[in-house]
């Protein structure tokens, strides 16, 4: 049913769309049921989200109650350093402190995974992004969804054992730029920890999901969210956060795993320059950032530079690795306009985890002014490099070059392009410095650049697999057209960009390009990190696809965002196997084994940064919907995933048109400015979020309580009442109802044709 008008390429799905994210998202019809009735309003302190559903089932062959759970969930860290005794387990995020996400199970392997299929599947109520890592130990699953709810489910079975919702407030959605996501859980001596969007961190009781322990990990007056997964290291419980689109200071925080308390807190740009910094490492950074005389102050906007995904832990060295983001505003102009690096804007950071202090840093891209976070997956192994074993740290940052460092000392081994790159011509390997392009420099024009923000590799986890030497990376070639901002003014509580979105199509068509021609790709490449050079890609028919996993059976398994699943040869790149699950995948599948039968595990669900304004027409959901499941498949499971049963609506007959054609234009950008990254661009909107051209005819009725009286900010529409006023809105919607008539016009004529 998605005609011609989903067909606009990859400006959308590369430039705005990977971009913007899912800035300010109303949620949609994924409904937060379980929202208090009255939600607390945003600065307001949290209320203690109370005791979970209790245990309520048990496997016949597997007797899983609440002391079975308590025994098997005494994760610590001797146990995950020896986590290869234990294959059949996935005990931390990456299955090791080293990330790489490869599994030593091979009873699946590349001759006979043809034989997989469906186990089981379990439902999670959800239409929005599905993002998280499980944990699996001994038959149990901890996984998250959206709203950082956690379930508890049998691993064999898929039977639930109990949920936790820590009601986030509905309208916290507006401070998420990547749809309303959660990267997953971290299990720790008999307690499942997650963190909520809001910024609350919980400790869980393992076999019952009660809350032990909560705090808050943020001032509730600042627009951050969380939807990393936390990681225990030593004791410690360690969270990031995010929020850099909209104005904040990007730290890390380490709270005792047993009590909640705070034991350190690392931030990662300064602040204030006249206050004295809060840990040294400030020193050093404060003499990178510079107002150049002008009244811009970066510490009021807060700079940026948040941690929001990416970690890995070296036990022997005893170091955390964390990968640190963009620059708030991305347009260093703006942000500090005296110039400088910026230190740690889009960084590694190696940190002792039991301080909090720094051993090194190294800065990928120095002075970022694209959203070149360094906050992507990175993965600790052993190469040999120039015949000699080094320990290293890899890493595939959104600005396009694969980083190999030695994680000991931080010293640059080798950098080099792993996807299309214009934005620099190469990394300096004397300095370690990239050697920009000038011509590119949007300081006076707007450029399109390639990688564009959604990077040419995201939060998307790699994989690495020991027996081939291959890191497999899931990326994609995309673009976007930077547009410095003349008029930028720090917005509280909105995207700070210091770049223009509002007059986006006026500046891509005003550069000549044609809009509907551009297409980025997806790809899943295998790179060689001694070689330095790609060893096969695989091209997908979507942009922007899952996360991966590699094991000992020679296999990569990956998900795609037309909803196929897929298991390729890992040393070739052969496909072997795929399924047509009818739902999207963007997150990382897992293995695991109970009773000896090995099993693999995807979260099925589309979504995440750029899901509002990717018009990719092959994504899943224009046809099945995007019904979040929980996808697990083993030897001799059923070979066809049930087709979910979400399907999309026609458009009803819009309202008449009143409005003149300059209302129109003027709510065209009001809505870009402020609605296109969520309801879409061109009003055509993404399944996860209402298409706003979809609305039942009634909803027209309604436009001003929604936006300036935030009746529907439980469910994550806020209001915007300090951005719009009642003309603007009535402006905007003007522009829906005639591109409602615009799309409805032509579904009519196409049902004619029929
Ligand atoms: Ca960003």
């Amino acid at each position: 049913m998605p005609g011609k008008s989903r067909h606009f390429g990859w400006i959308w799905a590369g430039g705005l769309a990977l971009v913007l994210g899912l800035a300010a998202c109303d949620q949609g019809t994924d409904e937060q049921a379980s929202a208090p009735a009255e939600a607390p309003e945003i600065g307001a302190p949290a209320e203690d989200a109370g005791p979970a559903d209790v245990v309520k089932a048990q496997d016949p062959g597997l007797i899983i109650d609440s002391s079975y759970i308590t025994a098997a969930t005494q994760i610590d860290g001797n146990r995950v350093q020896a986590a290869d005794d234990e294959p059949h387990n996935w005990l931390a995020h990456g299955r090791t402190y080293s990330e790489q996400r490869y599994s030593p199970l091979d009873e699946i392997n590349d001759t006979n995974v043809g034989g997989l299929g469906l186990a089981w599947s379990y439902d999670t109520g959800t239409i929005r992004g599905l993002e998280a890592s499980p944990i699996v130990v001994d038959g149990i699953m901890f996984a998250t969804g959206t709203w950082s709810k956690v379930y508890a489910l049998n691993a064999k079975t898929g039977e639930e054992l109990w949920t936790f919702d820590p009601k986030v407030p509905g309208e916290w959605a507006r401070y998420a730029c990547c749809d309303v996501v959660n990267r997953g859980v971290a299990v720790w001596k008999g307690r499942v920890y997650v963190a909520s969007l809001d910024g609350r961190l919980f400790a869980l009781d393992a076999a019952t999901g009660n809350v032990v322990w909560q705090v808050d990990t943020i001032d509730r007056k600042t627009p951050y969210t969380i939807t990393g997964a936390p990681r225990i290291i030593n004791g410690n419980v360690i969270i990031g956060n995010g929020g850099a689109e909209y104005g904040v200071r990007g730290y890390i925080t380490a709270y005792d795993a047993e009590t909640g308390n705070q034991n350190w807190r690392f931030f990662t740009v300064p602040g204030d320059p006249e206050k004295p910094v809060e840990h040294p490492e400030l020193e050093a950074a404060m003499k990178t950032w510079s107002t150049g005389g002008t009244e811009h102050k970066w510490w009021e906007v807060g700079g940026g530079g948040t941690a929001w995904d990416s970690m890995a832990y070296d036990p022997e060295l005893n170091l955390i690795y964390v990968g640190t983001g963009n620059g708030a505003p991305w347009n260093r102009w703006v942000r500090s306009p005296g110039g400088g690096d910026n230190l740690y804007l889009s960084s590694i950071l190696a940190l002792n985890p039991d301080t909090g202090r720094m051993a090194w840093s190294y800065q990928t891209t120095p002075g970022d002014n694209w959203d070149y976070t360094a906050t992507q997956h990175m993965i600790l192994a052993e190469l040999e490099i120039d015949g000699a074993a080094r320990k290293v740290i890899m890493q595939a940052p959104k600005n396009g070059f694969f980083y190999v460092l030695d994680r000991e000392t931080g010293e640059l081994i080798s950098a080099d392009a792993y996807a299309k790159v214009t934005w620099a011509k190469g990394i300096d390997m004397e300095t370690g410095r990239p050697i920009e392009n000038e011509d590119l420099s949007y300081k006076d024009e707007a450029q399109a650049v390639f990688p564009g923000p959604g990077g040419a590799h995201n939060w998307y986890p790699m994989a690495f697999n020991p027996n081939t030497g291959l890191v497999y990376i899931p990326m994609h070639d995309q673009d976007f057209i930077y547009n410095n901002d003349p008029d930028y003014q720090f917005t509280e509580g909105e995207w700070n960009t210091g770049n223009s979105f509002s007059t986006f199509v006026e500046v891509y068509e005003g550069l000549g390009l044609d809009i509907t021609a551009q297409q980025g790709t997806g790809r899943l490449k295998a790179w060689d990190p001694v070689v330095k050079q790609e060893v096969w890609t695989k091209d997908h028919v979507t942009v922007v696809n899952g996360g991966l996993l590699t094991t000992a059976g020679n296999l990569v398994f990956q998900g795609s965002g037309d909803g196929q699943f897929f298991a390729f040869n890992a040393q070739s790149g052969e496909t072997l196997w795929s399924v047509n699950t009818k739902t999207g995948i963007i997150a990382p599948p897992v293995t695991y084994a109970v009773d000896g039968e090995q099993y693999i595990a995807v979260m099925a669900g589309w979504g995440g940064g750029g899901a509002a304004t990717t018009f990719d027409p092959k994504l899943a959901h224009h046809e099945y919907g995007n019904d979040g499941r929980m996808l697990v498949f083993k030897l001799g499971g059923d070979p066809d995933v049930p087709q979910p049963d979400n399907y999309r609506p026609e458009i009803p007959e819009p309202p008449a048109q009143e409005a003149s054609a300059e209302a129109i234009a003027d709510g065209k950008k009001h809505y870009h400015r402020h609605c296109a990254v969520c309801h879409g661009l061109l009003a055509v909107g993404p399944y996860e979020i209402p298409d706003l051209r979809y609305s039942d005819p009634s909803m027209y009725d309604a436009y001003e309580d929604i936006v300036l009286e935030g009746i529907l900010k439980d469910t994550g529409m806020a209001s915007f009442a300090d951005a719009l006023d009642a003309e603007d809105v009535a402006n905007v919607k003007a522009y829906i109802i005639s591109e409602a008539w615009t799309y409805y016009d032509k579904q009519e004529d196409a049902k004619k044709a029929e």
